[in-house]
């Protein structure tokens, strides 16, 4: 049983991020690191008080709104005692990676937590990543190898947080599995795409050990019915596997077709991002696309726009604006269009934003604007309002903003068509995504499909969960029964 006063003697708090002008100055974590096994600014002791708020409600709405239906009043309890040894296994019994989502989910589970009907949730996703990191100080976290071989082989196409988790557990299932990954290493987003800042590599590094130690093989470099020589092609995949797991993620990035699109310094978040994760590793000093000493603008105030904001800043941009064409979204949730406990839709201060900038709300680029060498100089906007549902300019609103850099980090519209699926002939929704059905299977047999892939663009824990999903949906089709849990919380508060 809960601490039933916990949420009357302890306020929320969270741990401190390291001071602004340290941490821009570095790619590490904007967190501190665990030192002799825990957090010298969040300490052990205060980690249980906040676990301790958790009221263990008869109704969890937290849970319900984790999309892999994370079991948090048990594991917030087990935390409060001190008992993390059985925290971590409730804890992995619904999610492959609480790493990933301990650092890097935008926890759903707080919005609908009781406590936030006053705006002060349980600190879920902070007592998820104590869990996780403290289990693998103590060396809890171990691979598990399956006892018994099915002799069945899948192939797992991507290896973003989809693909790693229908990979473990067809693995632990004791199916035969590869993972192939185009790009030359394995991760998908959390590899590139998702800074440093945000969470480290090492996070990913020490996880896909575990996997190698379980059996499950990764093959790096090769596209899988891409043009290149060494690419592997439809034909082989269906005729060297039993079974097929798309987690190719949705890559296809929204562009602008502005007038003035083709000058040179415009680019997609994601042609920048993943050369900024090279140089956070070292291996580029300067890369091809650097904002250093630029004033750099980013269209589009979501998380990849933070991202790129965050990175500008650690490559020492001379300015950044993050343009945004919605409202500013208020401070506190509107309880009659979004009311608890729904996502609350409120203004979000993330750790790239704390660190500068500044953010243009209700604002539309018009044009972009050149130089005579063909280079952007600056971007035409206009402010906008909204009637009837659209978008209006204002007039007489228009002005310059400068801008040496401009990235377009507007979303993404769908899976790439191009390649792979074209070849295996799946069926595509109006939306680019891969058309699946109650099982998680294509409209090709043997073929499932998880993560963004299928949904669009979304979160890492709905990749989890439908990488877990379209794992037991695949061990059935497969082997005419399954012991893999199939998570999609059906009423979970989808987010994106
Ligand atoms: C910049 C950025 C930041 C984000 N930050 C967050 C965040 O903080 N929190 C959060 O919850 N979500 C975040 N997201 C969303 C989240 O990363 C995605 O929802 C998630 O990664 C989707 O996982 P996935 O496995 O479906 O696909 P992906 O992670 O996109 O992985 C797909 C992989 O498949 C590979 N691939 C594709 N086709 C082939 C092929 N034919 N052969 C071989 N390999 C192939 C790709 O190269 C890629 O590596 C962010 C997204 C972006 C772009
Ligand atoms: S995975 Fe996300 S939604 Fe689920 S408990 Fe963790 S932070 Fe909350």
């Amino acid at each position: 049983m809960a601490d039933t006063t916990g949420f009357l003697k302890f306020d929320r708090e969270l741990p401190p991020r390291r001071p602004v002008e340290l941490r821009i100055r570095d790619w590490k974590d904007v967190y501190t690191a665990r030192q002799n096994g825990e957090d010298p600014l969040f300490p052990t002791p205060e980690v249980r008080k906040q676990a301790a708020r958790c009221m263990d409600c008869g109704i969890p709405f937290c849970h319900h709104a984790c999309p892999v239906a994370n079991l948090i009043p048990e594991w917030n309890d087990l935390a409060r005692r001190d008992d993390w040894h059985d925290a971590i296994e409730r804890l992995h019994a619904t999610n492959n990676f609480p790493e990933f989502t301990g650092k890097l989910c935008p926890a759903p589970c707080e919005g609908s937590c009781v406590l936030n009907l006053q705006e002060s949730p349980v600190a879920i996703k902070q007592i998820e990543w104590e869990i996780i990191d403290r289990a693998w100080d103590e060396g809890w976290v171990e691979p598990q190898s399956p006892t018994e071989r099915t002799g069945k082989k899948v192939a797992v196409i991507g290896s973003g947080p989809a693909g790693l988790a229908a990979a473990q557990q067809l693995t632990r299932a004791g199916h035969d599995v590869t993972v192939y990954e185009r790009a030359d290493r394995i991760g998908g987003l959390l590899r590139y795409g998702i800074p440093e800042f945000k969470m480290e590599k090492s996070v990913l590094d020490r996880r896909l050990d575990q996997m190698r130690a379980e059996g499950t093989r990764f093959i790096t470099g090769v596209e899988v019915g891409g043009p290149a020589d060494g690419d592997l092609s439809t034909e082989q995949l269906r005729a060297e596997y039993d079974a097929v797991v798309l987690a190719g993620g949705a890559t296809i990035g929204r562009d602008l077709p502005a007038p003035g699109r083709e000058l040179a310094g415009i680019h997609l978040a994601m042609e920048y991002l993943p050369l900024g994760n090279r140089q956070a590793l070292g291996e580029l000093d300067d890369p091809p696309i650097n904002a250093a000493g630029k004033h750099v603008v980013i269209i589009g105030g979501g998380d990849t726009g933070a991202d790129c904001l965050g990175t500008a800043h650690r490559q020492g941009a001379a300015s950044v604006a993050q343009l945004e064409i919605m409202p500013a979204p208020p401070d506190r949730r509107d309880q009659d269009a979004n009311p608890w406990p729904t996502y609350p839709m409120i203004m979000r201060v993330s750790s790239a934003h704390e660190e500068g900038g500044e953010r243009l709300y209700s604002v539309n680029t018009e044009r972009f604007l050149g130089n005579e060498d063909g280079t952007v100089r600056a971007l035409l906007l206009h402010e906008v309002e909204r009637v009837e549902g659209r978008f209006q300019k204002i007039e007489g609103s228009e002005r310059e903003l400068p801008a040496d850099l401009v990235f377009l980090a507007m979303g993404f519209t769908g899976a790439q068509r191009e390649g792979l699926l074209d070849s295996l002939g799946v069926e595509m929704d109006q939306r680019d995504n891969v058309v699946r059905d109650a099982e998680f299977m294509s409209t090709v047999p043997g073929v499932f499909v998880a993560g963004d892939i299928g949904r669009g663009q979304s979160l890492i824990v709905w990749a989890i969960a439908e990488g877990r999903a379209a794992a037991a949906a695949a061990d059935t089709w497969l082997t005419g029964a399954s012991a893999l849990p199939r998570p999609v919380t059906p009423n979970a508060v989808a987010l994106r």
